[in-house]
């Protein structure tokens, strides 16, 4: 054995470790101990590593073959490991072994770790992952107590080596579970940290993160998982802060120093909203001086008298640059507009009208005049992506949103879909929208520019508390008293 012969089974001159039928290769050995089936000579379920005459798989019996692939223990046949054990009964003994305290005896403790890590449909697999180097210490570590099995323990041990024991754990409920974008965000963020080589800017970013935007994320995991799109809103943060350090570095400053002059030049050499998060945290922390931001002061554009003032879900899909502006448009009309997802992909490019000073857009009745910047947003995606939208077809163009069936608009489904990603709950977005709305208008003129019935927006606004029916409807504007 050993030496370079042609296997019996590929034909190919390799070295051959076992014999069958003839010499084997190691592969086509690999392969005969994990063929399961039926044995076409006597009908029986069981491992096939022999071969008939006709080259078909049968079993050991039938093949006449001298060799057991028996499992000592468990009688399970297949590959054998050193003790003729099976692989299953090879992982449990390593795992055992591992997560034994120092007299080698198991630990009451860890026996949910123990048979959530031999749970598995593979055991091939798992037992190669648990004789990883990393993998075998971090058990010993768990077993001596040098980690705490916890989420806080796990964290502390490096990233990739935890995360697959993490999913683990979770899955079979030794440890809550943790939102998987939020595991992700960590794991990101660690890789980003040690990319940065200025020990304080370090520790400034990392205060930055666990006081506000890791902060926020597990508020907002603990009432539903987050979207890919915030994790990456909260990665496009980070980096920003840590390119606005990097950039007041090359300037000789530190954050603290930093004039107002100093920020103007950030913002005319990057954006308006660049490191806009970092900037109002670090302020508000005394971190760095109280200065104006650009995103506070007046653009210098004229406001079309916007009614409203964007707060919430809403100024982030106004500001968030990296969303698709499809995504942005469309959440406005949830958002602002208090339009049902159904509702939006049913609207053509009819229903926006823009003379280039004003741009207006037809939900009820009568058109509605949209201020900026949602009307300069609207703008820019009919006249550039809408575009370059794929269509499926000439008349699909005429739809805001269209699909991809031919001359369709795009499915209510698809759109949710679309809008949930964005961290945008279209539901709890309208509820909202249509509230703040009778906020300011009465409920039967809301409805008509809204396409709602009366009934809905009564409703919304007994909801905030808002009575209207003392006042007659068109008295556009005012608040009943409190
Ligand atoms: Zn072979
Ligand atoms: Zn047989
Ligand atoms: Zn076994």
């Amino acid at each position: 054995m050993g030496t370079a012969q042609p296997c019996a089974r590929c034909q190919q001159t390799k070295p051959t470790s076992h014999h069958f039928e003839g010499p084997v290769c190691r592969s086509c050995f690999g392969k005969a101990v994990r063929t399961r089936g039926r044995c076409p000579a006597c009908g029986t379920e069981r491992l096939l590593p022999g071969r008939d005459e006709h080259a078909v798989a049968v079993c050991r019996d039938c093949a006449g073959l001298d060799r057991d692939f028996s499992c000592e223990r468990c009688a399970h046949e297949g590959d054998l490991w050193p003790g003729r054990l099976c692989e299953r009964c090879t992982l449990h003994d390593l795992v055992a072994r591992l997560l034994a305290d120092a007299d080698g005896r198991p630990q009451p403790f860890l026996a949910p770790v123990m048979a959530a890590v031999v749970d598995t449909d593979r055991p091939r697999s798992r037992l190669m992952w648990v004789r990883s180097p990393h993998i075998s210490r971090l058990l010993e570590d768990l077993a001596a107590g040098r980690v705490p099995l916890s989420h806080d323990g796990l964290d502390a041990a490096p990233v990739r080596t935890a995360a697959l024991l993490r999913d683990l754990l979770m899955d079979t409920g030794v440890l809550p579970r943790r939102d998987r974008q939020f595991l992700l965000y960590q794991r990101w963020l660690a890789d980003r940290l040690a990319a940065v080589h200025n020990p304080d800017h370090r520790q400034l970013l990392r205060r930055f993160d666990t006081w506000h935007v890791s902060r926020r994320f597990r508020t907002k995991a603990a009432k539903e998982p987050l979207s890919q799109s915030q994790i990456k809103y909260a990665r496009n943060q980070i980096s920003q802060a840590a390119a606005l350090l990097a950039w007041l570095d090359r300037r000789g400053l530190d954050p603290g120093q930093c004039t107002q002059a100093d920020l103007e030049a950030w913002h005319r050499e990057h954006s308006n909203t660049a490191a806009q998060m970092f900037l109002r945290w670090a302020m508000h922390n005394g971190c760095m001086p109280k200065l104006k931001r650009a995103a506070q002061a007046s653009g210098g554009r004229p406001q079309a008298a916007p009614p409203y003032v964007p707060e919430g879900q809403l100024a982030r899909v106004l500001r968030d640059e990296d969303l698709p502006r499809r995504t942005r448009v469309a959440g406005t009309l949830v958002l602002l507009y208090a339009q049902p997802v159904t509702r939006i992909v049913n609207l053509t490019t009819e229903h926006i009208a823009d003379d280039g000073a004003a741009l207006t857009i037809t939900l009820g009745e009568p058109p509605m005049p949209v201020p900026e910047p949602v009307a300069g947003l609207i703008r820019d995606y009919l006249n550039t992506d809408h575009h370059r939208l794929p269509y499926a077809s000439a008349r699909s163009r005429r739809w805001l949103f269209p699909g991809r069936q031919a001359g369709q608009p795009m499915t209510a489904r698809a759109l949710q879909t679309i809008l949930r990603d964005a961290g945008i709950a279209p539901g709890v977005g309208r509820a909202e929208a249509l509230r703040r709305f009778v906020e300011h208008t009465p409920p039967p003129v809301a409805a008509k520019a809204l396409g709602y019935t009366d009934f809905t927006t009564e409703q919304a606004a007994a909801d905030r508390g808002v009575t209207w029916s003392r006042y007659a409807a068109g008295g556009h504007g005012h608040r009943p008293p409190p």
